[in-house]
């Protein structure tokens, strides 16, 4: 059963193994960001906490952060993610409405931006939750290692979107991340591309390991880590 937290009184993280998805409530209705690797009951799971009606707002569009979708009608994901995720042929009972970078999306007196971030998947996005200062920043910035290797990234453009979370720090405190370490500090997405610039650069070493089959290598910085081709 995963592990349900409440961070303040209208927003909760649900632990699930080696991943965390998020639930925000509005006035008027309520997010999950993300619905976890091993719960398809994610809207029951949200359905306990909240009465108000909830939508499903997804990071990205990786196994591990969307086995709960088939509980919803109405799926909000990048659109650069239904098809690089195989979303449509995973879900054929869902409707995706896209994401798009800059749109707002109200849930009553708490205003969500997203932000859209290519480099982990290509329809990776951040939400900023503007009234409490806070980025979800899925897998793009975090602790542990982040995915780089196979067809659904595009490391080439991963600087520019640690960029774009940088140019806007004075919007949030604080990131919370779906692996690792749950709350970072607001500078962490710096720190995350000072660590990827130095293994760009070939600073950093790395170790071969296998991973679902392939055999990736693996950065580790005192940041955070990256596996790659
Ligand atoms: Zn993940």
């Amino acid at each position: 059963m995963p592990e349900i937290i409440k961070i303040d009184n209208n927003t909760w993280r649900i632990e699930d193994g080696f991943v965390r998805f998020f639930l925000l409530e509005g006035e008027e209705k309520a997010a999950l960001i993300d619905s976890g690797v091993n719960c398809p009951n994610a809207h029951d799971i949200a359905k306990e906490l909240t009465g108000k009606p909830i939508i499903l707002l997804n990071t990205h569009g990786d196994g591990d952060h969307t086995s709960g979708t088939g509980g919803f009608t109405d799926i909000y994901i990048h659109p650069s993610d239904y098809d690089a995720c195989d979303m449509k042929n995973n879900y054929p009972n869902t409707s995706m409405i896209p994401l798009n970078d800059g749109d707002i999306i109200d849930l009553g007196n708490r205003p969500v931006k997203i932000i859209h971030i290519p480099g982990h998947t290509k329809g990776s996005v951040a939400f900023l939750d503007m009234a409490k200062r806070v980025l979800y920043a899925g897998d793009s910035v975090q602790k542990g290692h982040i995915f780089m290797f196979g067809t659904k990234r595009c490391p080439e453009l991963y600087e520019r979107s640690l960029d774009k979370l940088i140019a806007i720090k004075s919007e949030y405190d604080c990131i919370y991340a779906s692996h690792d370490s749950f709350m970072l500090s607001g500078d962490y997405a710096e720190k995350v591309k000072e660590a990827w610039k130095k293994v760009q650069s070939g600073e950093v070493s790395y170790e071969m390991t296998e991973l679902h089959g392939n055999s990736v290598k693996s950065y580790t910085t005192p940041v955070c880590g990256f596996y790659m081709e």
